[in-house]
């Protein structure tokens, strides 16, 4: 899990772990986590192998005034945990030495956490599950209208100035038009990155503009970085974030304190960034 952070942010977006003091800290710092994690840096960096899945068996569904809850037992949990995953399933945990009835209770005593929880991911921006014309869909940090700009026989779309040409109308467009923002990814992002890293005295040896479901961008020792292409979606100062975070990465290749200075010193708005992502990544689908 360590090494695919997409699946661990999905699972874990919202998540509550037992016997910790604090809530709000809780919640908190797993979020954190989980973005951070959405950056995973040279081969190097994360050295522990992937943990092998076990399988889990799912106990049973519980019913409660906020929703169902699915109990699932977990060999590798060491304490209760409450998570709402992505998509609204939400997932009581019993730990390796645990008992169905403490987790009632723990289900039971974070009733208010899970209310709170389903209320953040239902208030969360949507983008439309096909785009087709009149849908809305994330285009350059914009929840933008897909609208038919037919010059002509030529059916084209238009997002904002943006225009596209596309085979057909009817039907979702979502294929077609992804396939031509990672064609602007390709062309965009790697000349921001040179930018980018001249103006941070950063030696870049490759960049690559990539489909990667689970990371933002990634960077290797050898000095290749490797950006998602969705990042053309997202708004400018995320977008150079990712750059600046994964340019910094040439220096410390590791989150460390140290790291994370060193990214405040070339970003200072990086925790607006950090922001964005938690709230919108979802539109994206990472
Ligand atoms: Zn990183």
């Amino acid at each position: 899990m360590a090494i695919s952070p997409g699946a661990n942010a999905a699972h874990n977006a919202l998540a509550l772990r037992g016997r910790i003091p604090s809530l709000a800290t809780t919640v908190n710092q797993e979020q954190q986590q989980n973005l951070f994690g959405f950056f995973t840096p040279a081969a190097g960096v994360h050295r522990q192998p992937p943990a092998t899945a076990r399988p889990e068996q799912v106990a049973k569904v519980i019913t409660t005034p906020q929703g169902d809850v699915v109990l699932e037992r977990s060999q590798r949990a060491n304490n209760y945990r409450l998570t709402l995953r992505r998509d609204g399933t939400a997932v009581a945990t019993i730990p390796a030495r645990g008992t169905e009835r403490e987790a009632l209770r723990f289900v039971e005593q974070h009733q208010d956490w899970l209310e709170r929880a389903r209320a953040r991911q239902r208030a969360r921006p949507r983008a439309a599950e096909v785009w087709v014309p009149g849908a809305r869909v994330l285009w350059r940090g914009e929840l933008t209208e897909i609208r038919v700009a037919t010059a002509g026989d030529k059916p084209q779309v238009c997002l904002a100035a943006d225009v596209f040409r596309v085979a057909r109308l009817d039907g979702d467009l979502r294929s077609t038009l992804e396939a031509h923002f990672a064609r602007r990814a390709k062309i965009e992002l790697p000349g921001r990155t040179w930018e980018l890293a001249a103006l941070t005295g950063m030696d870049v040896k490759h960049v690559t503009v990539r489909n990667q479901r689970s990371r933002w961008g990634s960077c290797s020792a050898n000095g290749t970085i490797s950006l998602n292409w969705r990042l053309v979606q997202t708004p400018d100062f995320v977008r150079d974030y990712i750059i600046y975070h994964e340019l910094m990465h040439l220096r410390e290749m590791n989150h460390s304190a140290r790291f994370w200075a060193r990214v405040a010193e070339v970003c200072p708005g990086w925790q607006d960034a950090e922001r964005w992502i938690k709230r919108n990544g979802s539109v994206i689908g990472l």
